[in-house]
């Protein structure tokens, strides 16, 4: 590692191993213990492809770090050297008022470059996609990751706008890609290397058309659009170095509301009349998240948000383009009386006056604050569900959720995005009872697949959830993921054990 250090500073990239810096990389997000030999913050392309050379000529194994906000371990590096991102910086984000697109380097802060669309649109456009993560979340963290916001369906996730993306392979070469421009024929790319071609097969197993961030985007009849490969992937085929998104025109105004309900049928009820009340496409609302069981018990305000007996919880926002805020919010009252879901029409509040916003944030966010501290003050830690399932199935699939739970007695709470049948178990257990809340995991995780549905819908799988992967999809689907890693980088040196397990881990793995 000292020879390979020296010669990225002979090279004149930023490398380091100074104990003090390296030991900021050892763990992301996912408070993974992880270790960081060297650290080198490349702050250009060719410095990157010349640092992604280097490892893969020394075979040494090179992880990309961002924001490190991931929850999964995938910027954990296991030894070796970190790429870190943070001084890929240049050049600065430009929107194209004709196309509406905007390109932007990767190592900023996405809400930085969404506050970029503003300014440079004059407030006209914007870029929807609003991880709550998007103030310390990197764009090239949400790209390998598709991070998502509230927006419902597939316009909630950094797939659906990405149109052109450029990357840097292990070996040091350079992809420019435009969405519809490379599909893959009969489940193979064919890729020219300064070596001579490659065949590069992609993953074909069968993948649920739902929100969806588990594992790398595959095709079961073989067609795929490179953009779609690279994206989500989380970086385990190359360096993403710039990317283009679409943006689209900003609503003019938001129509916020909060409601209670009686119960959990109740919101699911809900959820399947304004999905039918929209012809199935939700995306038409910037949010609907739910505030379910045991909410209220974690939650500042909570007499302030919930004043009767009814114990869960929505939050609606509507975009307005054409429509005033009073005229939109007399139409959502009839559409939401109608709905018979047990909504009482005095007890809606409007989000869209300052105070109330406030408030109602500040109780959002105390929700994970308040389970977090409870877990601290417990000496133990927290389990999170990212399970997701079909919209016909989600009323059976929380009711067995449920029932896993509290046949063992275990504290937990759930809220989330009820827009994508996207809901959040959070499992506080006691120190002792740590490993029993794995095993639960574990079975709600099952639960999800068996109703068609799969463990990730915005986490990723990193190296924490390889094991759902497996059980999700099964062991072909990872050795198709192998083997087409292998054809990007056939020294498996980045981001290795990202996803799958590596080749060369198979037999610790399994032990
Ligand atoms: C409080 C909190 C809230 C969150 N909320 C959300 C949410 O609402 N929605 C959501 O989807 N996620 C959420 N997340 C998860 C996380 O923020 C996202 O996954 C995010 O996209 C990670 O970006 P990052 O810059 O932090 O990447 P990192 O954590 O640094 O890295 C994540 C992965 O991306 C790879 N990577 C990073 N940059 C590149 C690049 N340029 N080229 C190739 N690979 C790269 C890394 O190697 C790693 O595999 C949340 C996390 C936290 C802690």
């Amino acid at each position: 590692m000292t020879v390979l250090c020296t010669l990225l500073n002979e090279l004149g990239i930023n490398a380091t191993m100074d104990g003090d810096i390296t030991k900021g990389y050892d763990r992301d997000s996912s408070n993974m213990e992880g270790r960081a030999e060297l650290v080198c913050r490349p702050k250009n392309e060719i410095e990157t492809a010349m640092t992604l050379a280097v490892f893969h000529q020394s075979r040494h194994p090179l992880t990309v770090v961002a924001g490190k906000t991931n929850l999964t371990g995938s910027a954990t590096p296991n030894g070796g050297g970190v790429l870190s991102m943070e001084k890929l910086k240049s050049p600065s984000p430009i929107l194209n008022l004709d196309t509406h697109t905007i390109c932007s380097p990767v190592g900023i802060y996405l809400e930085e470059m969404r506050k970029e669309v503003l300014l440079q649109s004059q407030n006209m456009l914007h870029y929807p996609v609003d991880p709550t993560s998007r103030n310390e979340a990197m764009v090239g963290g949400t790209i390998s990751c598709n991070a998502s916001g509230f927006v419902p369906g597939p316009q909630g996730a950094t797939r659906y706008w990405t149109e052109g993306l450029e990357i840097i392979t292990p070996q040091g070469c350079k992809i420019t890609a435009k969405r519809n421009e490379h599909i893959s024929e009969n489940g193979v790319f064919f890729l020219q290397f300064p070596e001579g071609e490659k065949t590069l097969p992609i993953p074909t197993y069968p993948r649920p058309e739902i929100k969806n961030a588990s594992g790398v985007f595959s095709n079961d009849s073989g067609v795929l659009d490179f953009v779609d490969l690279i994206v989500g992937s989380e970086g385990i085929f190359g360096i993403v170095t710039s990317v283009t998104f679409k943006v689209k025109p900003k609503p003019k105004d938001f129509l916020e509301l909060f409601f209670t309900l009686p119960g959990e049928k109740q919101a699911v009820d809900f959820h399947q009349y304004l999905s039918q009340y929209w012809g199935g496409d939700l995306s038409n609302v910037s949010a609907l998240e739910y505030f379910g069981y045991n909410c209220q018990n974690y939650m500042d305000n909570r007499n302030y948000l919930f004043e009767d007996d009814n114990e869960v919880g929505i939050y609606l926002q509507i975009p307005l383009f054409n429509e005033e805020i009073e005229a939109a919010a007399e139409k959502y009252l009839i559409i939401l009386e109608k709905s018979c879901c047990g909504i009482q029409e005095d007890r809606i509040l409007s989000l869209n006056n300052p105070e109330n916003w406030n408030r109602f944030f500040e109780s959002r966010h105390s929700i994970p604050a308040n389970a977090l501290e409870k877990t601290r003050q417990m000496d133990t830690w927290s389990i999170l569900t990212d399970t997701i399932v079909p919209p016909e199935n989600f009323g059976e699939f929380l009711n067995s959720a449920h029932s896993i739970l509290r046949d063992e007695n275990m504290e937990y709470l759930l809220f989330g995005h009820l827009g994508d049948c996207h809901l959040h178990f959070h499992m506080i257990p006691s120190k002792s009872r740590q490993k029993e809340a794995i095993v639960l995991y574990d079975k709600i995780v099952e639960e999800s697949a068996r109703l068609g549905g799969v463990y990730s819908a915005e986490h990723g799988t990193g190296k924490r959830k390889r094991p759902d992967f497996l059980k999700c999809y099964g062991e072909d689907a990872a050795e198709q993921i192998r083997r087409c890693k292998e054809a990007f980088d056939p020294n498996n040196i980045l981001n290795k054990g990202n996803v799958v397990y590596p080749s060369d881990h198979l037999e610790l793995a399994d032990g």
